[in-house]
């Protein structure tokens, strides 16, 4: 766990002379190529930027680098795996290491969310979980439960699936029409019921009925499945009501409709357990997972479910016997021998321990900067936290936009959601990071008109 400075060679230090050829994801590229912000290495907590500066890493990359950066077993892992047998195809062939890993993950995820199916992001890993929803409906004789249903702030990846049942306007407006059939509930925030709640809100747990509506607009014969995100991340770190999983689980089960819970960002440790499913004791019937699944060292996916959801597959009609899905790289050798190092490195080094038993000065940081000038809300939950600041008359984010391009001169990378920044940063963290982190966030807030 210690923050030695990534090592960097020279050559790596320039800004690149094509700046142009790469088309940037989720950045507007203009904006960013006038100013461009690089990464050149990584060590632990911490980033070295291209120009020779340490800055520590308040978002672990992208919510996904929970054991820290570099991390030797990961890396040797990687090198063995790759000398080894770099590739193999998982279609009516298989190799040890993806048994392997699955059984890791059967025994760490909790209830009997004990099979794994593999893909490569969270985006596969949406698109895997929502088309298992409806063809396990169809293996049980169901075949007219087809209908999905997200939330409102919702993210779930970037596949037509996932922008279908996900709820941010911007990712759906100019790819339409988009999957048919599809409803959404209510999001859960509310700056005049919840603000500055300090992990899950009092307030909300109704908002979960609204699912009872949907189903009696269209019938639960025709509902397949219901996708949520245990605690909303890219919006902005949304925290669940209390009660309001146990309640979206109860109208679920009396409806016979899946409950998907998406853990791209929750899963491993993020919440101060191994899943968001742990800490807010609700058990869905398949889980999405990517991110910390490999340490984000190789891209990697794993979708959970349950016995029921396997079962009807293995026992259902000799059709559909086989899953007729997956991807060239689903259970890739280089992935699985990251993963089964992560997981290793989670155990042995007691992360997600570290997690929780840091959560409760996480929060009290998090909560310091109540009365901060701009801030009008501030949630937290195991390690993660949303920094919301009111928007300026000169337009949505543009403050957020400033906080965080200061806060990256000043030391500290952290990510973006219109006004709000969000903190998810390794779990390896100590209470010294924590300091850090919300030290250099204070002057960055303070700094911004
Ligand atoms: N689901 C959730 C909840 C996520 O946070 C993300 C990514 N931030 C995704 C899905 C998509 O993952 P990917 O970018 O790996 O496709």
């Amino acid at each position: 766990m210690s923050a030695n400075p990534a090592r960097v060679s020279n050559e790596n230090t320039a800004v690149p002379n094509d700046l142009e050829s790469w088309w940037m994801p989720f950045t507007a590229n203009r904006q960013f190529k006038a100013n461009p912000r690089l990464l050149v290495g990584a060590k632990d907590m911490h980033y070295t930027t291209h120009d020779g500066r340490q800055v520590i890493d308040g978002s672990a990359g992208l919510w996904c680098v929970n054991a820290g950066h570099c991390r030797k077993p990961i890396v040797e892992a990687i090198q063995k795996q790759a000398a080894e047998m770099d590739f193999a195809p998982t279609f009516q062939m298989g190799h040890p290491k993806a048994f392997e890993f699955a059984s890791r993950l059967a025994h760490l995820a909790p209830g009997d969310l004990n099979h794994v199916f593999f893909a490569n992001s969270g985006s596969e890993a949406v698109d895997t979980a929502l088309k298992i929803a409806i063809a396990y409906h169809r293996a049980r004789g169901e075949g007219a439960r087809t209908r999905l249903i997200g939330r409102e702030r919702g993210y779930h990846g970037v596949g037509f699936g996932g922008i279908s049942v996900g709820g941010i306007v911007s990712n759906r407006k100019v790819f339409g029409p988009l999957l048919a059939g599809v409803d959404h509930l209510p999001h859960t925030h509310s700056l005049k019921d919840m603000a500055f709640s300090k992990g899950q809100p009092d307030w909300g747990t109704h908002l979960a009925d609204d699912l009872e509506r949907i189903v009696t607009l269209h019938d639960a014969s025709t509902i397949a499945a219901v996708i949520v995100e245990p605690v909303a991340g890219s919006t902005g770190v949304l925290i669940p009501p209390k009660g309001y999983l146990q309640k979206l689980r109860q109208i679920c089960d009396k409806h016979g409709i899946l409950l998907i819970f998406d853990e791209v960002i929750t899963g491993f440790g993020r919440t101060g357990a191994a899943f968001g499913a742990e800490t807010f004791g609700v058990i869905p019937d398949m889980m999405t997972t990517a991110k910390g699944l490999t340490n984000a060292a190789v891209p990697a996916a794993a979708v959970f479910t349950r016995k029921h959801v396997h079962d009807a597959f293995m026992s259902g009609p000799e059709n559909m016997i086989e899953l007729f899905h997956g991807y060239t790289y689903s259970a890739h050798a280089l992935a699985c021998a990251a993963g089964i190092a992560t997981l290793d490195l989670y155990r042995d080094e007691g992360i997600f321990e570290n997690a929780k038993a840091l959560a409760p000065y996480w929060e009290d940081a998090v909560h310091s900067l109540k009365g901060v000038k701009n801030v009008i809300d501030l949630r937290n939950i195991g390690i993660m936290a949303g920094i919301e600041m009111a928007p300026r008359e000169d337009g949505a984010g543009k403050r957020g936009y400033e906080v965080f391009v200061k806060a990256y001169e000043k030391g500290l990378m952290a990510r973006l959601t219109g006004d709000t920044i969000a903190l998810s940063p390794p779990l390896i963290l100590t209470r010294k990071h924590i300091d850090d982190i919300f030290g250099i966030l204070k002057d960055a807030i303070q700094s911004v008109n």
